[in-house]
């Protein structure tokens, strides 16, 4: 018996990196995955992971930033689900720029899908799982979302912002009765095609790459499954008296 038997688990962004490993650990421990991004070949690929791994999945093409794709998705996911029970909000895109060099279009792409994706997939989720009275629904946030980084302007807004919006939906849902949890993870720098394309930016990859594991007590950076496993413990009901919470795993990064 997995973890999350019989749960319907929705993951965005989830054709690489963080997402793709969270989605592959949700259906180890039992769940139906609905693998939802903007990339179809690599989303299409991680399905048939899944599905070659003896699990159970599907893909949705969707861009967390547009209402009508949500709707779309949520519409599909209950026609051949029946419900949803677990909802990771982990698409999220990285811009380097400091107060100064960020301009008016790159803050507002990073908040429309960092900050707006993940309203809209809270918003939509907690709509397709009330009727059940029950969810789990689980925000990225970062280590971003607590510490200031002077050239993370607009990245930092959003994860500081997808930070108090999952408590204030935490806070609602509780006091609504819906028993729908809802809690932030703060993962430390991993190593990811989005932080591989960080550091692609700069002249010399493993300089950047060195500097990075500096900044982490324990010694390296982490891998997707060291942020899957603690994902996989908010969508179960190991975590059932947690709502509004922070799930910090950054390696030391913020103990500092
Ligand atoms: P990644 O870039 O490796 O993968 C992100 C996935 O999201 C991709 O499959 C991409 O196609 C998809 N995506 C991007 N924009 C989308 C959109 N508008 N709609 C749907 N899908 C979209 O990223 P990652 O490193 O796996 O990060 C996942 C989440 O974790 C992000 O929210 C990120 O901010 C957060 N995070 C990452 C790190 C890290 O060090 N990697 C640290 C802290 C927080």
């Amino acid at each position: 018996m997995g973890r999350v038997s019989g749960k319907v688990a929705l993951v965005t962004g989830a054709a690489l990196g963080i997402g793709k490993a969270t989605a592959q650990l949700l259906a180890k421990e039992g769940a139906k995955v609905v693998i939802a991004d903007l990339k179809a070949a690599e989303g299409q690929a991680a399905v048939a992971e899944i599905t070659a791994a003896g699990g159970e999945a599907m893909f949705v093409e969707l861009n967390v930033g547009q209402e009508d794709d949500w709707k779309k998705a949520i519409a599909a996911i209950i026609a051949r689900f029946g419900q949803l029970d677990i909802a990771v909000n982990n698409a999220g895109i990285l811009y380097s720029g400091s107060v100064e060099s960020t301009d008016l279009d790159d803050w507002r792409r990073v908040q429309s899908i960092n900050l707006d994706g993940v309203f809209l997939g809270t918003k939509y989720a907690v709509e397709a799982m009330k009727p059940n009275r029950r969810g789990s629904i689980i925000n990225l946030s970062s280590i971003e979302g607590l510490v200031g980084d002077p050239m993370l302007a607009a990245y930092n807004a959003s994860k500081g912002g997808v930070r108090l919006f999952t408590k204030s939906a935490a806070l609602h849902c509780a006091k609504s009765g819906y028993n729908i949890r809802v809690n932030s993870i703060h993962p430390g720098y991993i190593w990811t095609p989005m932080v591989q394309g960080y550091t692609h930016d700069t002249v010399d990859q493993e300089a950047a790459r060195q500097k990075l594991i500096a900044l982490h007590p324990l010694g390296h950076l982490g891998e997707p499954d060291d942020i899957a496993y603690g994902i996989v413990f908010l969508a179960s009901d190991e975590s059932k008296f947690m709502t509004g919470s922070e799930l910090v795993i950054d390696g030391g990064y913020t103990a500092q």
